[in-house]
């Protein structure tokens, strides 16, 4: 566990909060199990612990006291992770009940409690726990607190004795449950794991961290453990919500608007879902039993840091961090002028969408609505999850949906980037039926690589990739304005040659000696491994040239060049070149200018990256 960093204002604000309450003594220790009584009513702890696993401490985060009533929602969530929802809610309802915690509030006519976070409702609850005896069923209770603490718990047998020997009125509501059924074995022994459960020592850090493990969807955000099934987060929040601060339950939800939980031991847990959990612990209580100084501290954290459920901060808008089309950005591939300009001129049918930060409804939402919107007549839509960094379920069903419709249109539709997001090509492959669509959807792990196969398919279209052809000198990058002599000369200069598909045609690190031109096919440039674990950084395509940089620096080759299919090149010498200077000046000069113009090109190429990049930023 992280512990805080000096200066920090949140740390800051914790220990001022602490300060500011110290020598408040509203409230009374609980006294009805004796040994409650002897706490020592000064201690004061306040920690806070974030759904990425850093834990703020203030004060006496580290003394342990009986956890009591915070248990409840936990065991409940164990009791719908073993039996599911609608089972358990046939035995405990989820109505506030306006009653004190130890109320016997049952049904009138099911004799169901009203709620799993009055005793009554609890004690049904710990009834539903799947094991062989009340040994086995406080292991199982203990180990579920050990996932959402990250560490070892005991139980506090001082405490417990005290209760077992003191609780008589939990017995009878032990014994009105069997009555009527809701508990079908022997009460006296759920009322005793029951105790025993309530006597679990904690620190007002676990709390927090417990708190946290519910903010994270049920997975303890230190440990990575889960806690808890994704799908019993929601419930056993809304009874928290609803009825965790007993008879103050709506005044608390109005003024704090956190899932909370409270404890006659002093403690109170607060949650708020995908943010943070809250642990305060102070042993004085209110007349309703709740920590006095923990409920003056979450309403004022929550009220300084905006906390309230109800008061979102709101992110709809964010979830698109860039789009563009082909005519205002490029893949990679440097390719030969003609079909840079018309990339330029029909690349509007090409649109990269790159998402970010949370993926959910209203986030989503957003996206679905920019795509379609897009005019013209696409020809293909890349949807880049790199920057996405949580996507939930209908978020996915809303994109698989949409790349439905727009393939039915005859728009080729990639999801890039997902790798980080395992979830995704899990959940789509779920919600897909046909294998074929999802390998289609997910071909090009790359926006560059999804990019490139799609300006080709333009440039198909458009007959594009027709005009050049093989050993035609005329239309090459380093012939421009070159004289119809100049060329031929130029071309007697020329060593051709074939190359293999994955040849290695030029390696980092070695000697230059010489450019090329490519006149067939595509080369992949590769920096530091192969193109299969993302190296492939660039490429180029016929009527290019590949290592002119060596011609004006003299510089080592910086990149491996691969051929990608079979490849022709036409290796143009540096030592040629030189003898140029003086044998034809004025074909030397025009051919360092083509070189100048390339390199220019691919500078331009960087420039208007950036500038789509910070036209989007505004
Ligand atoms: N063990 C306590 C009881 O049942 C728990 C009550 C509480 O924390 N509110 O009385």
């Amino acid at each position: 566990m992280a512990s805080a960093h000096l200066g920090s204002p949140i740390q800051s604000f914790l220990d001022a909060l602490r300060a500011k309450y110290a020598d408040d003594r509203e409230g009374e220790v609980a006294t009805y199990i004796p040994e409650l009584a002897k706490a020592d009513p000064e201690l004061f702890g306040i920690c806070i612990a974030t759904t990425d696993g850093y834990v703020y401490e203030a004060g006496d985060s580290r003394h342990e006291f009986t956890i009591q009533s915070i248990s409840k929602p936990f065991v409940y969530g164990l009791a719908l992770d073993d039996h599911g929802a609608e089972l358990i809610l046939k035995k405990v309802g989820v109505e506030p009940s306006g009653d004190a915690f130890n109320a016997i509030s049952l049904h009138k006519v099911t004799g169901c409690p009203l709620n799993p976070m009055i005793n009554a409702g609890a004690i049904a609850t710990t009834g539903q726990i799947v094991a062989e005896s009340s040994d086995a069923r406080i292991g199982r209770i203990l180990e579920m607190f050990e996932r959402y603490s990250g560490r070892p718990m005991r139980i506090d047998r001082d405490v417990y004795e005290s209760e077992s020997r003191t609780g008589h009125r939990n017995r009878a509501i032990g014994h009105l449950l069997r009555n009527f059924d809701i508990l079908v074995d022997d009460p006296t022994a759920t009322v005793d794991a029951y105790f025993r459960q309530c006597a679990i020592s904690v620190t007002c850090a676990d709390l927090a961290l417990l708190g946290a493990t519910l903010a994270n969807q049920g997975l303890n955000p230190v440990t990575g453990v889960r806690a808890i099934k994704e799908q019993h987060v929601e419930n056993v929040l809304s009874v928290m919500a609803s009825c965790g601060m007993y008879d103050f339950s709506g005044g608390w939800i109005y003024n704090v608007g956190m899932p909370a939980k409270s404890g006659v031991a002093g403690g109170v847990l607060a949650v708020l879902p995908g943010q943070l959990g809250i642990g305060v612990f102070s042993p004085r209580l209110d007349a309703q039993g709740n920590s006095a100084r923990a409920l003056k501290v979450c309403e004022e954290l929550s009220k300084a840091w905006e906390l309230h459920q109800f008061n979102p901060p709101y992110c709809a808008q964010t979830s698109r961090r860039l789009a563009y089309t082909a005519a205002q950005r490029n893949s990679s591939r440097t390719r030969h002028p003609s079909h840079r300009a018309c990339l330029r001129e029909h690349g509007t049918r090409i649109h990269v969408v790159e998402m970010q930060s949370n993926l959910a409804f209203s986030t989503t939402e957003p996206i679905v609505r920019d795509v379609l919107d897009r005019v013209g007549r696409p020809l293909a839509v890349i949807l880049d999850f790199h920057h996405v960094t949580a996507i939930n379920g209908v978020a996915v069903r809303m994109l698989v949906d949409l790349a439905e419709s727009l393939a039915r249109r005859g728009v080729m539709v990639f999801f890039t980037h997902t790798q980080r997001l395992d979830v995704v090509r899990a959940q789509v492959a779920a919600y897909l039926t046909d294998r074929g669509e999802v390998e289609a959807l997910f071909r090009y792990h790359s926006t560059d690589g999804a990019l490139e196969h799609c300006e080709d398919v333009l440039l198909d279209e458009l007959h594009a990739l027709v005009q050049l052809v093989d050993h035609d000198l005329h239309d090459y990058e380093i012939t421009a304005s070159l004289t119809e002599d100049e060329i031929a000369l130029f071309a007697t200069l020329l060593k051709h040659r074939s190359h293999a598909s994955g040849e290695k045609i030029t390696s980092s690190g070695e000697e230059a000696t010489n450019l090329f031109l490519i006149t067939k096919g595509v080369v992949g440039v590769l920096l530091g491994g192969p193109a299969a674990a993302g190296n492939r950084v660039a490429s180029f395509s016929v009527g290019t040239m590949v290592g002119e940089m060596a011609f004006l620096d003299g510089a080592p080759r910086s990149a491996d060049v691969v051929a990608e299919g079979e490849v022709e090149t036409a290796a143009f010498e540096i030592a040629d070149f030189h003898r140029l200077q003086q044998s034809h000046p004025v074909l030397h000069t025009k051919i360092l200018r083509n070189i100048a113009v390339s390199l220019a090109t691919k500078l331009r190429k960087v420039s208007q990256d950036v500038s789509v990049f910070s036209a989007e930023r505004g």
